[in-house]
């Protein structure tokens, strides 16, 4: 490998950043400058130039998606060069860590990880539990108050005498969901962060090793980050750490989950030696696209102002379509892409960008009757939260985590057993006033109540399945495993007997499910023993569902067409992109129409899709559209009247 013709494909300024020798570098510049691309050559020189040792790389990023590109652009420029590093998210960082030291962490053995629909039916009970109205204290909102605390302060907040009534209400909704987590060692995604940071702090020794391990640790998106994750990242920085950030401030799209731009004045405070590098040039978009972003987010008042230019000419300027409604925009699009394919273009290199994963269904719509293959990224009905998946995932979390509570509820009658809201009721009363888990009640319900002799048995019989899988699994490979509790406990055969198409879905996703088990199993390093591998399994198909997608032609890996939301496609780029719905109320949404600064977030969205595009832009919006199950007369975007005029074509007909 020729590392001098390698670090050719540099600017300047890139370079400067890739061989800095300062132990703390932040890259500060716009979309599509180079920031991953000098993130990625970073590695490369730290290993072979310094060589330092794969292990003792660490390199985090926002989403699994985006981990994922990271990974596959540093393995093409070396061939597999990644491995043995750590790449990936914070949350699966935090993961591993608690998994290596549970203990140290205060969780047992087999803890999992729930995700925000676990998260809802714990916090229902919570509230009913707490006698409360669920129409005044609702458990989404629940959740989002918990999150933010949590991104906060890992430790439970203190009442005072400036807790408003409401707010210690909210506070003992939070307590008792608390207490039921760690009863069920259950552990949601922000306390995998709160955890994280409490094992590193409370651990001089842990804490001593991981320093030592990660010496050269690189952020990529560091602009939404959010607090806790800072604090850990804090904490790992060492003396002898090296460490590179690398943001843009324009494009800090996740505040609503607690990500704070201001981490990044806030590194520089703390480690005064930073060294900053800025980056102008843009690699990725001809001048009319660029220029079209630049000056939408001039409007912003809160910002780092940049100048991006590039070389790659002015290209084509961006065109803009006013449809009817949103059939005739979904037909416009779809046309357009049908001529790009016509000329020669891939389907890959195409993206359709919209503001919220709704729009995608009429889109969906229109792809399938053109007979378009496509890729709907992390769409709304993901392949994890598919009905007989997650029933498939709770047997598996019974038999791992017998106080699991949220999965026992979810299974107990399904497929149906004969188990009725009545008998439920009863478990749960145990439990509540006994402390127990779901499972010890049932087993205390055997053992000192009459009965009737139908519940005791279909009781019995479930207490009995449970108690088989957990036995026979401890033997087998995870393929097999899996196969097993498919079959063991009814679900085959249930999904297998439903009408129409939905059973032959639901066998698909089965089979891939097992298909997934064996690649799995197949890559899997830390194996102690079969359970083991049961469990990080488990937890792995929570933890990177954003890498996940649905495509048209189930599984296929058929050039198609990309269907995301804005915030899935930060970091990504494509010749050809589309963004849909430029309208009031839904770009920018009707949440952030409430204040300026949500406005200002909605600005940064629109530049992060604007950004993506290489070569060919075109945005649309409707003046009628149905959604929501109302239609509703549109009013264009205020972001389109802030276009640059001169860069902006409209366009009446897809060529
Ligand atoms: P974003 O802010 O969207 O994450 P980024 O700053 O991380 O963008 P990259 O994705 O690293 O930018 O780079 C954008 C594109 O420009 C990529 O296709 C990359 O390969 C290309 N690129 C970056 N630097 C150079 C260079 N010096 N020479 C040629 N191409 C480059
Ligand atoms: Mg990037």
């Amino acid at each position: 490998m020729d590392i001098v013709s390698l670090f050719n494909k540099l600017n300047d300024k890139q370079r400067e950043a890739v061989v800095a020798k300062d132990s703390h570098v932040l890259v500060l510049a716009g979309a599509g400058s180079g920031k991953t691309r000098v993130l990625t050559h970073r590695v490369i020189w730290l290993k072979m130039i310094k060589n330092y040792s794969s292990s003792s790389i660490m390199a985090v990023t926002f989403t699994n998606k985006a981990s994922l590109e990271m990974k596959s652009r540093i393995n093409a420029l070396i061939g597999d060069f990644s491995k043995g590093m750590w790449i990936g998210t914070f949350h699966g960082f935090a993961y591993c860590l608690l998994r290596s030291h549970y203990l140290d962490s205060n969780l047992p053995k087999n803890f999992q990880i729930i995700d925000r629909n676990d998260q809802i039916c714990l916090l229902t009970k919570s509230i009913r539990y707490l006698g409360l109205d669920e129409k005044k204290w609702q458990p989404n909102s629940a959740v989002c108050f918990i999150s933010d605390k949590k991104n906060k302060s890992s430790l439970f907040p203190n009442v005072d005498g400036r807790s408003s009534k409401s707010e210690i209400t909210w506070l003992n909704i939070y307590k008792v969901y608390q207490n039921m987590c760690d009863r069920a060692g259950l552990v949601d995604f922000d306390e995998l962060l709160c955890r994280l940071y409490n094992l590193l702090l409370n651990n001089p020794a842990i804490l001593a090793y991981y320093r030592n391990k990660f010496v050269n640790i690189l952020v990529d998106e560091f602009q939404d980050t959010n607090k806790m994750q800072y604090n850990c990242l804090y904490l790992l920085l060492g003396e002898k750490s090296n460490v590179m950030i690398v943001g843009d401030d324009d494009q800090s799209i996740y505040s609503w989950r607690g990500a704070q731009v201001d981490n990044i004045y806030r590194f520089i405070s703390d480690f005064s030696s930073t060294r900053i590098i800025r980056l102008e040039q843009n690699y990725r978009s001809t001048n009319n696209i660029l220029q079209t972003a630049n000056t939408l987010i001039s409007y912003n008042q809160n910002r780092i102002a940049k100048k991006l230019w590039s070389t790659e000419g002015k290209g084509k300027t961006v065109s803009l379509y006013r449809a009817v409604n949103e059939l005739d925009e979904a037909y416009f699009v779809i046309n357009c892409i049908k001529a790009w394919q016509q000329k020669g273009g891939l389907l890959n290199n195409c993206a359709i960008l919209y503001r919220s994963n709704i729009q995608s269904l009429v889109l969906e719509r229109v792809l399938l009757h053109s007979k378009i293959p496509y890729k709907i990224w992390g769409g709304s009905i993901r392949f994890f939260e598919r009905q007989e998946i997650k029933n498939m995932f709770a047997y598996l979390r019974l038999i791992i985590n017998k106080s699991d509570d949220v999965a026992y509820e979810r299974i107990l009658n399904v497929p149906p057993r004969g188990i009725g809201k009545r008998t439920l009721d009863l478990v749960r009363n145990i439990s509540i006033t006994d402390q127990l888990t779901l499972w010890e009640s049932t087993k205390n319900l055997l053992n000192n109540t009459k009965l009737k002799t139908r519940i005791f048995r279909v009781l019995q019989d479930f207490i009995t399945l449970i108690n088989f899988l957990s036995e026979e699994i401890e033997q087998l490979s995870l393929f097999d495993q899996i196969d097993l509790v498919i079959k063991e406990t009814g679900l085959f055969c249930f999904y297998k007997q439903m009408q129409g198409s939905k059973s032959t879905l639901c066998i698909e996703s089965f089979k891939e499910i097992l298909d997934a088990a064996h690649r799995f199993d197949q890559n899997y390093e830390n194996r102690s023993d079969n359970i083991s591998v049961l469990r990080d399994f488990v937890s792995y198909y929570l933890l990177e569902n954003d890498k996940d997608y649905r495509s048209s032609e189930l599984f296929s890996d058929l050039d198609s067409v990309n269907l995301m939301t804005l915030h899935a496609s930060k970091g990504l780029e494509f010749s050809q992109v589309f963004i849909v719905g430029m309208e009031e109320g839904i770009f920018p949404s009707q949440m952030s129409l409430l204040g300026e600064k949500q406005v200002e977030e909605e600005r940064r969205l629109a530049y992060v899709g604007i950004t993506r595009a290489m070569h060919s832009l075109t945005i649309s919006y409707a003046e009628n559209r149905f959604i929501y199950g109302k239609a509703i007369i549109c009013k264009v975007s205020r972001f389109i009247n802030e276009l640059p005029k001169e860069c902006i074509s409209n366009v009446f007909f897809s060529n």
